[in-house]
């Protein structure tokens, strides 16, 4: 610092949250740590990926007139938006084999997957009959205190009084009771932040599960809404406690099957990396 000159701020904590990367902190805050602080690169598996494709199928077939709507006009979308997803990340090549030795038959098979959910999909609902409001909304609101929620909505329906539908595509199978409380609070987290812009409560929140063919509905009220932002707000004051000690808890369960970080976790052996010292945190997304 050259004298004279005001002192630097201290580092900034971007103050936003969206459901992911609270569902993160609940599940651990090392790998809340690991995506939102150290935004460590995780590999894309195939199964995410079919997810991400199946939700640009469906995203894409609204904007087909709505006799057309049809499971083969779906069905005629996954190669175009494959493509477009493959434009966009073109790492996801090497999900089904290298150039030099590429693998159809794992393409092809993966792609048959996709069908079979899309498939699905039109047993569960009649894209004919709906008009969306909205699909892959971007949403985000202040909250009083300047934290921001955030995160991006499937799709919003809106009847003709106005009522809201917010609807989310899950492409695996309905989770058990025991577990299905991540799916509602992303679907509570999206109604709150709903009903703080347009100042409604959404009539219904629906998850439209393409794996096993369920449909979970809710209708939410204020108490249910009040209930999710203390939860937010308390979420996001464990958050800021973490940044203020630089602590970043391991908390190692059954998920961490899944974790791409388990070299850099000491429940596994591993160290963490030092923490980054950026002047502003980067802010939580997804
Ligand atoms: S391996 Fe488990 S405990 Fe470690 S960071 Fe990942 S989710 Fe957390």
């Amino acid at each position: 610092m050259t004298d004279g000159a005001p002192p630097l701020p201290p580092p900034a904590v971007r103050r936003a949250l969206s459901p992911s990367r609270a569902a993160d902190f609940t599940q651990c805050p090392l790998l809340y740590r690991f995506r939102t602080i150290d935004r460590l690169p995780e590999a894309p598996s195939a199964a995410a990926v079919r997810g991400t494709l199946v939700h640009a199928v469906l995203e894409h077939l609204f904007d087909l007139p709505p006799g057309e709507r049809t499971p083969e006009r779906a069905a005629a979308l996954l190669e175009p938006r494959w493509r477009a997803l493959l434009e966009r990340e073109p790492q996801l090549h090497a999900l089904f084999g290298t150039d030099a030795d590429p693998d159809p038959p794992a393409l092809a098979a993966w792609l048959a997957g996709a069908h079979r959910l899309l498939e699905r999909y039109f047993q569960l609902e009649d894209p004919t009959r709906l008009e969306p409001a909205a699909r892959e909304m971007r949403v985000e609101v202040d909250l009083d205190d300047g934290l921001q929620l955030r995160g991006i909505v499937d799709r919003l329906d809106v009847a003709p009084d106005g009522a809201m539908r917010v609807v989310d595509y899950k492409t695996g199978r309905a989770p058990s009771e025991a577990t299905a409380g991540r799916a509602m609070f992303q679907m509570r987290f999206y109604a709150l932040v709903l009903w703080r812009l347009r100042g409604q409560v959404p009539r219904l929140l629906q998850l439209v599960y393409l794996g096993s063919g369920d449909v979970v509905r809710y209708v939410p009220d204020e108490g249910d809404l009040l209930a999710t932002e203390r939860k937010v707000r308390a979420l996001w004051e464990a958050i800021e406690r973490n940044h203020r000690t630089g602590e970043w808890p391991a908390r190692p369960s059954r998920t961490c099957t899944w974790c791409d970080h388990k070299a850099l976790c000491p429940s596994f052996g591993g160290t963490p990396p030092p923490l980054p010292t950026l002047p502003t945190l980067p802010t939580a997304t997804g």
